[in-house]
């Protein structure tokens, strides 16, 4: 599933090929991906405008258009935004909705299980998605300082590992970067977040931020589904250290790398490099 860095590479190579281009159709072929509003009226109100900025929450990408509108794209499980300059490339079979720019290109929701979702909001109105509403903090963004990242740990008996995948304290970190971060922090997943030091919080918030940054330098991670907005495969899984390494060696200390369930997802984890009992 594309997580920050995979939808932040999307977002930086859509951004110089979508805006400013009026949209002259849009084509739905799978209408429950138009979540908030009727298919007809969702076409209607985009025709004619352009996009005017495309940013990024979490892993929602947000496409400003003309006249106070905002497109609000999640690519879920298996969800890809490709921008294609010519209409004479044949549409990939698992294509849910197409955005056409006339002569200037088009740009391609593809999606093999087509849980991904598209919403038109009244710009900067999240009431209606839910999930983007929710959101926490940015974790590459000034506001998440190490204070701020104590304060959402404080207090919690929850382990670490389900905080970092909680949206709703900060956003955009998924099963990979999330077990990235603790191996690179030395941390367990299983540990309660408050039982962290102050010294493992320190060290968990700069690897968050630093597997974050490195994974966007090498445009994500593809295993199968995920590409940039050009159909590219990202390259961040030639640098993962243990995330879906089982059974292989721990990079730092040798020991063989297991996994268990922990919040319902397989997590990754050396066991001497990352002590259950602190
Ligand atoms: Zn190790």
């Amino acid at each position: 599933m594309p997580e920050l860095p995979e939808v932040e590479t999307v977002r930086r190579s859509l951004l110089p090929v979508v805006l400013a281009k009026p949209i002259s159709s849009v084509d739905i072929f799978t209408e429950r991906i138009v979540q908030n509003r009727p298919a007809d009226e969702f076409r209607d109100l985009l025709v004619g405008r352009s996009f005017v900025d495309l940013t990024r929450r979490g892993k929602y990408l947000l496409f400003a258009l003309e006249g106070g509108w905002e497109l609000v794209a999640h690519l879920r499980m298996t969800g890809r935004l490709i921008y294609y300059s010519s209409p004479s490339i044949p549409l990939a079979k698992h294509t849910s909705a197409v955005f056409r720019f006339g002569a200037e290109g088009e740009l391609r929701f593809e999606d093999v299980r087509k849980f991904g979702t598209l919403d038109l909001v009244p710009a900067g109105d999240y009431r209606s998605v839910k999930g983007l509403y929710t959101l926490g903090v940015e974790p590459l963004s000034e506001a998440f300082t190490l204070d701020r990242f104590q304060e959402l740990v404080h207090g919690r008996k929850t382990k670490i590992k389900s905080l970092l995948l909680d949206q709703t304290k900060i956003a955009g970190l998924g099963n990979i970067y999330a077990d990235e971060s603790l191996f690179m922090a030395g941390i367990h997943p299983e540990r309660s977040a408050e039982s962290l030091t102050a010294e493992e919080l320190e060290r968990l918030h700069t690897a968050i931020r630093e597997v974050l940054q490195l994974a966007i330098e090498h445009q994500g991670t593809t295993f199968r589904d995920y590409r940039t907005g050009f159909g590219r495969e990202g390259s961040f899984q030639n640098q993962l250290q243990i995330y879906g390494k089982k059974g292989e060696e721990c990079p730092r200390c040798g020991v063989s790398l297991q996994y268990r369930k922990v919040a319902g997802r397989t997590s990754h984890f050396c066991p001497h490099c990352q002590r259950e009992q602190p």
